[in-house]
């Protein structure tokens, strides 16, 4: 009976000017993970919060944030940290929408910026930083970035941002952290090993977590394509681009070389698609999001740059032209379709080498991806 509850912001205690930018951002109600996680966050208590792609964590973390925040103190409070600039600007406009009402100064602080530019806006001591690791930490040995009254550290994608690349560096940020800051986590996967390694700088966090069975989403179908060898994948692709270019769609290369390869067959071929890597400028990386956001691209090819937390709620396709290495960013890179409840559709390109890893990969989540269809534009109707 208690299923029937029905779920309002307006019993989550929030001040007046912040449910007037949730409503006019357009949520109605809060989700489940949004239910669960912001009354968690109010108690202060470290957090480790699970829940599938697009379920509206952005929301949970923000609107706790925002909650927490006291407008009249001006300094920095509350820093979030996640893993490409990509998302922190994303993020940044969730919250700039959601604070509207609110006397909030909130700043971005990712790297391949101008770092003159970059210590002149610390100067004015943002309230919320909501930045990647790298140049946050920088910032902070530079002693432009003060984190002496942060009291909420927020990880969003906290898995990858404890992973090797990055753990040295947050460890260093967390040094300068005051030792009762509030540190909460967020991720679609939280392996056992973060929650162990959660252990070395958390205190006692209250835990929100899915079981991996549970990841894949029931709106998400997901199709494979046999072939025998990786050199027919091209073709495949081609074969595809008229039916996926009906609606927007990102293809993951495993690795950069290889994309800029396909890449370049597809333009000489007269299949227009744009691309997005790690090593373009920060102000490429821009402009091609800002494309393919407003859907004047519908076809990317993307690294795992964007396999976590980009939200394009038209996107309704991914095509992995390879498997990923980790089985993560399997359902990172699915989660970029089927947001917020839509349907989406993913498509995997196998080899026949490639077919037992698939296997194991359904097996993992017990899931189930069929041979791709003749009628794939039906599962495409948006
Ligand atoms: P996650 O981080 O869990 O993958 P996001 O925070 O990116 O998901 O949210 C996914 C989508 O759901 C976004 O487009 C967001 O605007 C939408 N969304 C989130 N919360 C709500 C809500 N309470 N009501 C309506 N839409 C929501
Ligand atoms: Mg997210």
């Amino acid at each position: 009976m208690d299923e029937e509850k029905k779920l309002s912001f307006d019993t989550l205690n929030l001040k007046d000017n912040l449910l007037r930018g949730i409503y006019s951002y357009g949520f109605e109600t809060p989700s489940q993970i949004q239910d669960k996680a912001i009354p968690i966050f109010m108690t202060r208590k470290d957090i480790i919060a699970q829940a599938q792609s697009g379920t509206g964590k952005t929301g949970a973390f923000l609107i706790s944030s925002l909650q927490k925040l006291d407008e009249s103190v001006k300094e920095t409070q509350i820093l979030i940290l996640c893993p490409t600039h990509e998302l922190v600007h994303q993020i940044y406009e969730v919250a700039v929408e959601l604070s509207k009402y609110l006397d909030v100064s909130i700043m971005e602080v990712v790297g391949g910026t101008n770092v003159t530019e970059c210590r002149r806006g610390l100067d004015k001591n943002p309230q919320i930083i909501i930045g990647t690791p790298g140049r946050v930490l920088d910032m902070i040995q530079k002693q432009s970035l003060f984190t002496n009254n942060i009291h909420t550290l927020v990880f969003d994608e906290a898995d990858e941002i404890l992973s090797f690349g990055f753990k040295m560096t947050i460890y260093n940020i967390i040094q300068t952290i005051p030792k009762n800051a509030q540190i909460c986590l967020f991720s679609a996967t939280i392996p056992e090993e973060i929650i162990e390694l959660s252990d070395k700088f958390m205190t006692h966090p209250e835990k929100v977590l899915v079981k991996k069975e549970a990841l894949t989403l029931e709106g998400i179908t997901q199709f494979y394509i046999n072939m025998k060898i990786n050199d027919w994948k091209y073709d495949v692709l081609k074969d595809l681009y008229d039916t996926i270019n009906i609606s927007q769609c990102i293809i993951y290369i495993n690795s950069k070389n290889k994309l800029m390869e396909v890449y370049e067959c597809l333009i000489r071929d007269n299949f227009p698609v744009s691309y997005i890597h790690g090593e373009l400028t920060s102000s490429d990386r821009k402009k091609v999001m800002e494309e393919f956001r407003s859907g004047h691209t519908r076809i990317l090819l993307s690294t795992d740059l964007l396999s976590r937390g980009i939200d394009v709620q038209q996107l309704s396709l991914v095509i992995n032209f390879d498997l990923p290495k980790s089985k993560e960013t399997y359902i990172h890179r699915i989660g970029r379709s089927g947001r917020y409840g839509r349907k989406g559709v993913s498509i995997n390109l196998v080899t026949d080498r490639d077919m037992h890893y698939m296997k194991e990969i359904e097996e993992f989540y017990e899931t189930k991806m069929d041979e791709m269809p003749q009628n794939l534009e039906d599962y495409l109707s948006v």
